[in-house]
């Protein structure tokens, strides 16, 4: 280890330390007042006239106040900028997010790309159940499996809800085949949780549309091509007029809509037509990389360079309406690599911005934008048991649910999520970007670990998985590592 190494190590290790005295310091409950982290968030980005106790006043003064002002220099967000958003449609999630973020610090340490004390995502995969037969599912949906029952799925969002997880997305399968599905949202929403749904699209008529606005912020729909190449991948016919009535009709409610399509080898022509589709209907797109797991074949995955060009285009388009409409969440895609890609294309027009997430952009003013890629690298591209977990409709946990159900990491019935969440190897090992492969080239280190990026992106662990079978393999879909797979 040579000593500049050393001394960040180290540097890392007292600034976890003095962390964790800090966060303990803030978070502690009082008896007269409840929650003291949430309280002292509420105090200086919600309601600067909230009451508290004397105790707590003096807390909040000398301890927490330096400390969250501290917090905004580092990551150099804007305070006004968390302000708008705590006092957003979503404050309740976003609040239960940073409280999560702040006791990550607490739990694990500072670490880039950090890692919260609770997943602030659950992905759910509700039922194996589904009405269409896609060329690519993942969970290969349409086979009978044990599921589980009403009063078990009532109990795991009850058990999501305890270990603070501050978003949820219904997925499956079909999540709207299943009876319990609005009781399970309406029950999350209420416990203010930021509540997704990813569908189809088929099932949603006018009716089915008006339940969703009550339960649902934002609602995902598939349409993996214009007309028929739709209905072929999804092998149903007519299933693009109806996905697309269903877009519409939850248009016309006013959800924030989401058209995703995951892009392989048959339909790499139509997706940008898909984009300017959403575009022009007035709802968001996110492209989906193309994982072979579940029923997708390797045969169709897109090569480097394909995803690569695709990837530029949709970080164009992400800029220019971020700059021109101040909308960076208008396109996005789950390929890690879109941080990257927004990063270059932005340096050649000289701004400093890039998407930090690669499904979540940032909407801040351009005069607000300060050195984002610090905020980036501490966000970190994929969240596979990082941010995020997946629920399998038998209550598994994954890490991602691209993963295979092999690498299962408990049962949500069974066990402790947060005892999983802070005590299992498999997520240690995806959290720390230090383990990351790569191998030598003649006189070059190639992959992910080698990679100058690695922070802001880290590949795709369930790509790497699937292709190299180990989850910190390099991501084959990406350029850098292209000639790893050649
Ligand atoms: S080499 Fe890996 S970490 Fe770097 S940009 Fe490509 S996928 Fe991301
Ligand atoms: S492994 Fe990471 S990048 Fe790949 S799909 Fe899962 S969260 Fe996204």
């Amino acid at each position: 280890m040579n000593l500049g190494r050393a001394g960040m190590e180290c540097g890392e290790k007292i600034g976890s330390y003095l962390g964790r005295i800090v966060i303990n310091s803030i978070d502690k409950p009082c008896r007269k007042d409840g929650a003291t982290l949430e309280n002292f968030l509420r105090r200086r980005y919600m309601n600067p006239e909230l009451e508290l106790c004397t105790g707590c006043e003096l807390s909040y003064k000398f301890l927490a106040t330096p400390t969250l002002a501290l917090a905004e220099r580092m990551l150099k967000v804007d305070r006004d900028w968390i302000s708008s958003m705590l006092k957003g449609r979503y404050g309740e999630s976003w609040l239960k997010g940073i409280a999560s973020i702040a006791r990550g610090v607490k739990e694990f340490g500072i670490r880039e790309p950090f890692t919260p004390a609770s997943p602030l995502l659950v992905v759910w995969n509700l039922t194996y159940k589904c009405n269409l037969r896609c060329k690519h599912c993942y969970e290969d949906a349409g086979k009978e499996r044990v599921e589980m029952g009403e009063s078990e799925a009532r109990e795991a969002l009850e058990k999501l809800i305890d270990a603070n997880v501050s978003a949820i997305a219904f997925s499956g399968g079909e999540p709207l085949v299943r009876k319990d599905f609005f009781e399970l949202a309406k029950r999350a929403k209420k416990a203010g949780l930021y509540v997704s749904v990813a569908s189809n699209g088929t099932l949603i008529d006018e009716k089915m549309a008006r339940k969703l606005r009550e339960v649902a912020d934002y609602v995902e729909i598939s349409i993996d091509g214009l007309s028929e190449k739709h209905d072929t991948f999804r092998g149903i016919p007519g299933a693009f007029e109806r996905a697309l009535n269903g877009v519409k009709h939850c248009l016309n409610e006013g959800i924030d809509v989401c058209i995703a399509t995951t892009a392989w080898r048959g339909n790499l022509e139509d997706i940008l037509k898909v984009a300017q589709m959403a575009n022009d209907l007035g709802a968001r797109f996110i492209h989906f990389n193309y994982i072979p797991v579940g029923r997708g074949r390797k045969e169709l995955d897109i090569s480097p360079k394909e995803r690569e060009d695709l990837l530029e285009e949709l970080a164009r388009r992400n800029l220019e309406n971020y700059v021109k409409l101040g909308r960076g969440d208008l396109i996005l895609s789950t390929a890690p690599q879109f941080g990257r890609k927004t990063k270059e294309v932005a340096q050649l027009q000289g701004i400093d911005y890039l998407v930090s997430t690669h499904y979540g952009g940032i909407n801040l003013p351009i005069e607000k934008l300060r050195s984002i890629e610090s905020t980036a690298n501490f966000i970190g591209g994929c969240g596979a048991g990082r941010l995020y977990l997946a629920m399998e409709p038998n209550g598994d946990l994954l890490p991602c649910t691209f993963f295979p159900r092999e690498v299962k990491l408990g049962n949500i019935l069974e066990d402790d999520l947060l005892e999983v969440w802070k005590k299992d190897q498999i997520l240690e090992e995806l959290r720390d970007r230090k383990k990351l492969w790569y191998f030598r080239k003649e006189n070059r280190k190639v992959g992910c670990g080698a990679c100058e990026d690695k922070l802001i992106c880290g590949g795709c662990r369930a790509r790497a998985l699937a292709y190299f079978g180990n989850y910190l393999a390099p991501d084959p879909g990406c350029v850098r590592n292209a000639e790893l797979i050649s």
